[in-house]
């Protein structure tokens, strides 16, 4: 053997890994050496400090070490089903162990066989039981090979048996050998200075650790890597952007701006969109491209804003472009801004998937013909095939639903064009931070007035006669309701209302000809056709999945249902709540369902309790994760493997102020090597910007 020995060597380059244990390592995304050290644990077990049997809480997750007394396979009338019953005991008490359909485990755990159990603890008639418990045998001369003074063992993600122990003992010797060998990214002052473990002693105590503190410091030390990474990341992609040149500066006093505020738009701008609007004319006023995050809730009025931004690039002889995440959005806009901009005689144009061959060639001549124009579109925006002569303004809608790669792309088509990100789902401060944390923010922070947050109620079942009725009252009056269900058509897994029964239903109450449906296996057509006539008040009931869930502006809509509530995450609750109260007749919200998990539970009780989206965004990202939360998921950005955004806050405050204050002083990393190989190394993809500079 000649090979060398790295952290990039396959894991099949270890002693005792053949190809089938290579190849579950992969299944846990484990392909390297150093893949193997940053496998961390999913919990601990205190082995020499286990919960006795007797001190067992129903209800909680436990683990315990115990001897199996007796253990029986018990037929069931059921021919696919066999249940497997163990007796357990630990001097002190007693407990039971049931798992189902598990083939031969009475061989594996014979009685006599001491082992470590973990599962939920239940109270059943008076006896402790554990349903389908975890376990791993205890041999007390494997201990000895593997164990560790504190008798904590790491138990990994997604293991179990035998496997958990080899496990242990291949990163037990990986450790011995590579540990040294990563070279420690952090600078060697600034750990000091902040006081963090160096990397390979926090490496070995998260995998082994002795006990709570060493271990809070071990974890404290990686998850600052991991915000630390990117956020130098983001430190050096800002600093490229703001080094560029070659943007085009926007005239903000040309004559279409100027008639549009004067003669076109119907309602005075509030404090906050005056004050952004001024944000975002210094920053495109420039040479240096502008890259704004503008966050505001729902209803909060950005579309205007965005507009002028477009129009102030028609001004200054440039073209414009907004990307919405779906066609029923671009749709509106497009309707919403060719009308405003009737009188202007500025060029609006449509491209979305759904447009005839004929129509799309003369849409993408106008665009690389070069002529100012503003283009409404979907991810059709782009394509390939579309080439913007002359871009100088980019507005890209509802970013949370765009992947972070897309926003790039469109970027890329104009010549340094200006950007404005627009999401309307509030984001937490520190998934900003995170995420968008190369961008300048914008905020609106106020409603239009008159607007009050839309009443928000449970309800337990759909056929509840006051719901009806009272949606009776609303059309009557001529208000409008939407009325949404999580799936199309009926599913023999899930008993959830589909979109089609309920329309049907719908329709036989309130009459065929005021009840629309929408979804999205509609066509792009039949889509239109309904969404106008919604809009204008032929129907009066739209029945519809998600496919509404963002952006849309129907002013007299004022009843939003949502059927099986507890299917729908928080942020898009938010999202469709916003939908209604968006003109000057009240909203309702009414969530219907019956919520099986305390997840389920939470997220309806956040419902009633609040219309801030951004105390609902912090419950969601402290429900769900981050990842759900901005519609992407990618390693490194919101899928940390240690750091917790949710609770690690002021981690990520320190890791991105001293990441930019560092790359403010050195900003291409001359004195830092290990650093920047580190953050191109880790980053890849998302720094190629950064390479050019
Ligand atoms: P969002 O921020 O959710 O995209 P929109 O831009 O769709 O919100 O605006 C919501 C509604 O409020 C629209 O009907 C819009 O015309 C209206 N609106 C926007 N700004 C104001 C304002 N300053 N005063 C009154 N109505 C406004
Ligand atoms: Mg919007």
């Amino acid at each position: 053997m000649t090979e060398t020995l790295t952290r990039d060597s396959p894991v099949r380059i270890l002693n005792g890994v053949g190809t089938a244990r290579a190849a579950r390592l992969a299944k846990l995304e484990v392909e390297t050496v150093e893949d193997l050290l940053y496998l961390f644990p999913r919990r601990y077990e205190d082995r020499g400090n286990p919960t006795r049997l007797t001190a067992l809480e129903p209800g909680s997750f436990s683990s315990s070490i115990a001897t199996v007394v007796s253990i029986e396979r018990r037929p069931t009338r059921r021919r696919n089903l066999s249940i497997v019953t163990a007796l357990l005991s630990d001097g002190a008490g007693m407990a039971q162990g049931i798992w189902f359909n598990r083939r031969g485990l009475e061989r594996v755990l014979p009685p006599g066989t001491k082992a470590s159990f973990y599962g939920k603890i239940e109270n059943k008639g008076g006896v402790i039981q554990l349903t389908n418990p975890e376990f791993e045998i205890i041999d007390d001369e494997d201990d000895a090979v593997t164990g560790n003074p504190g008798r904590i063992y790491p138990i990994y993600p997604g293991t179990e048996g035998l496997f958990q122990k080899w496990l242990r003992t291949l990163i037990k010797g990986a450790l011995a050998v590579f540990s040294a060998e990563l070279e420690d990214p952090l600078p060697e002052g600034l750990r000091q200075k902040l006081g963090l473990v160096p990397l390979q002693e926090a490496l070995g105590v998260m995998h082994f650790p002795v006990d709570r503190d060493g271990w809070a410091r071990a974890r404290k030390r990686l998850a600052f890597d991991e915000f630390f990474l990117l956020q130098t990341a983001l430190a050096l992609r800002k600093r490229t952007y703001a080094a560029e040149k070659g943007g085009s500066p926007l005239a903000w006093d040309g004559p279409l701006l100027g008639r549009f505020k004067k003669e076109i738009i119907p309602f005075e701008l509030t404090g906050s969109q005056q004050r952004v609007l001024g944000e975002i004319t210094s920053g495109s006023k420039q040479e240096v491209p502008m890259n704004r995050l503008l966050q505001g809730d729902v209803g909060s009025g950005k579309t205007v804003v965005a507009l002028m931004f477009l129009l102030a690039a028609v001004d200054s002889g440039f073209q414009g472009a907004i990307m919405a995440p779906t066609e029923v959005l671009a749709k509106q806009h497009f309707q919403r801004i060719s009308e405003w901009l009737s009188g202007l005689g500025v060029p609006v144009h449509l491209l979305s998937g759904s447009l005839s061959n004929s129509q799309r060639v003369d849409v993408l001549e106008g665009i690389s013909s070069g002529e100012p124009c503003i283009v409404v579109g979907t991810h059709a925006l782009i394509q390939k095939t579309v080439r913007f002569a002359n871009l100088a303004a980019v507005v890209i809608d509802e970013q949370h639903r765009f992947g972070v790669l897309q926003r790039g792309t469109l970027t890329e088509k104009g010549n340094h064009p200006h950007v404005l990100v627009m999401t309307a789902t509030p984001i937490p401060r520190t998934l900003t931070l995170s995420v968008y944390g190369d961008l300048a923010f914008s905020t609106i922070d106020e409603l239009p007035p008159g607007r009050v947050p839309p009443v928000t109620r449970k309800i337990p079942g759909a056929d509840d006669s006051r719901l009806l009725s009272f949606i009776g009252e609303e059309i009557d009056g001529g208000r409008k309701t939407y009325w949404v269900c999580p799936v199309i058509e009926e599913s023999d897994t899930l008993p959830l209302m589909p979109v089609v029964r309920r329309h049907e239903l719908l329709s036989k109450r309130f009459g065929a000809e005021r009840v629309g449906i929408l979804h999205g296996q509609v066509s792009a057509d039949e889509r239109d056709r309904t969404m106008d006539r919604f809009s204008n008040g032929e129907i009066s009931i739209l029945v519809a999945t998600t496919v509404i869930e963002v952006g849309l502006d129907v002013p007299g809509a004022s009843v939003m249902v949502v059927e099986d509530a507890h299917r729908f995450g928080l942020s898009q609750l938010h999202q469709l709540r916003g939908r209604v109260g968006r003109g000057s007749a009240r909203g309702y919200c009414f969530l219907i369902g019956k919520p099986g998990t305390p997840e389920g539970k939470a997220r309806i009780e956040a419902m009633c309790s609040t219309a801030d989206g951004f105390k609902i965004a912090e419950t969601d990202l402290a429900l769900r994760g981050p990842g759900e939360l901005c519609g992407i998921r990618q390693h490194g950005v919101t899928d940390f493997r240690v750091a917790n955004l949710a609770k690690d806050r002021s981690l990520l405050e320190t890791a991105r102020r001293e990441a930019f204050a560092l790359v403010n002083e050195d900003p291409a990393l001359v004195r830092f090597p290990e650093l920047r190989r580190e953050v191109f190394r880790k980053l890849g993809l998302k720094l190629k910007l950064v390479e050019t500079a």
